[in-house]
């Protein structure tokens, strides 16, 4: 396995690549990486000749106040984890790599409709942040196929609006949410969480899966919806969680609010332990 650290080295290699007409993945994350992560390269192996992960946390997606400096670096065992998958390539670019310039600079917008509610709404600009740094890696790997988390359900689809939006022509892959034993999606920032908190955190699954069951089982779910929603969030605080910053049911293309039913949808939450923020979500 290959650790580059700037764009040059990367397209070096990308261009042996290409020289002998190989397909190959880009899975980008930002470092830290659990079993979650190594399933999202897992997935792409099975559609491509070689993988890309790269490693960067991006300052332009994190907000002020928000933890980019303590978010956790652990670039050797990341390393160690991406060798034991058969990873070929790890970019692990500096922010002066990506973005040369300070201040003023090019940048992308992400989806209005899309972005506005639930993450966009608790951390302004992060998702230009995203589609930005995105934009960046897939232009500098060029891709056969690029593989995101549904863990980020919200960024899935944005990425994937990006990518029919601007034309391009890389191939989309939604990995499924890898989990603890006790149901809490895997993330790198299960970390911050102590022990009472770490108990306290697979309700959040739990509480999407009995929303689940009973929407299906009820006949008119829509109609009972905002009782259901409320008692959940309720439910969620009285629990030990300090906000919950949003539980909702809507449409899977468009993340808007559920007008049928019949539609394919699905529940996201986003709540917080202490500073803690916790994503989860089910596809119904
Ligand atoms: P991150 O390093 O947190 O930016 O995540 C990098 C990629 O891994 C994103 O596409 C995430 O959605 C995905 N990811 C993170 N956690 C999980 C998980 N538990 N299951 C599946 N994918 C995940």
């Amino acid at each position: 396995m290959n650790l580059v650290h700037d764009s040059a080295s990367l397209q070096a290699q990308i261009a042996l690549w290409q020289a002998a007409g190989k397909r190959w993945a880009l899975v980008p994350t930002m470092g830290n990486l659990h079993a979650g992560h190594l399933g999202l390269v897992q997935q792409a192996q099975r559609q491509v000749d070689h993988i890309v992960v790269s490693i960067f946390v991006n300052p332009l997606q994190f907000g002020e106040g928000e933890d980019f400096a303590t978010y956790p670096r652990s670039l050797t065992a990341d390393c160690d984890a991406l060798r034991g998958v058969g990873c070929d390539l790890v970019f692990c670019p500096a922010v002066t790599d990506i973005y040369p310039t300070t201040g003023a600079m090019t940048k992308l917008q992400a989806h209005a409709a899309l972005a506005a509610r639930f993450e966009g709404e608790s951390r302004p600009g992060h998702f230009d942040g995203v589609v930005t740094v995105v934009a960046k890696l897939f232009n500098l790997v060029r891709p056969h196929l690029a593989v995101f988390g549904q863990k980020d359900y919200q960024q899935w689809r944005i990425v994937q609006a990006m990518v029919s939006d601007l034309n391009w022509p890389i191939q989309l892959l939604k990995a499924p949410i890898a989990r603890d034993d006790d149901g809490l999606a895997l993330s790198s920032r299960n970390q911050y969480l102590n022990l009472e908190q770490r108990q306290l955190a697979p309700r959040l699954y739990q509480t999407l899966q009995l929303l689940a069951d009973t929407l299906h089982a009820t006949k008119d779910p829509l109609k009972y919806w905002p009782e259901l929603q409320s008692n959940a969030v309720t439910e969620l605080l009285m629990a030990g969680f300090n906000k919950v910053d949003y539980l909702v049911w809507v449409e899977q293309h468009t993340l808007a609010p559920l007008k049928d039913p019949q539609q394919a949808s699905v529940l996201l939450v986003a709540a917080r332990l202490d500073k803690t923020r916790l994503l989860d979500n089910l596809e119904l």
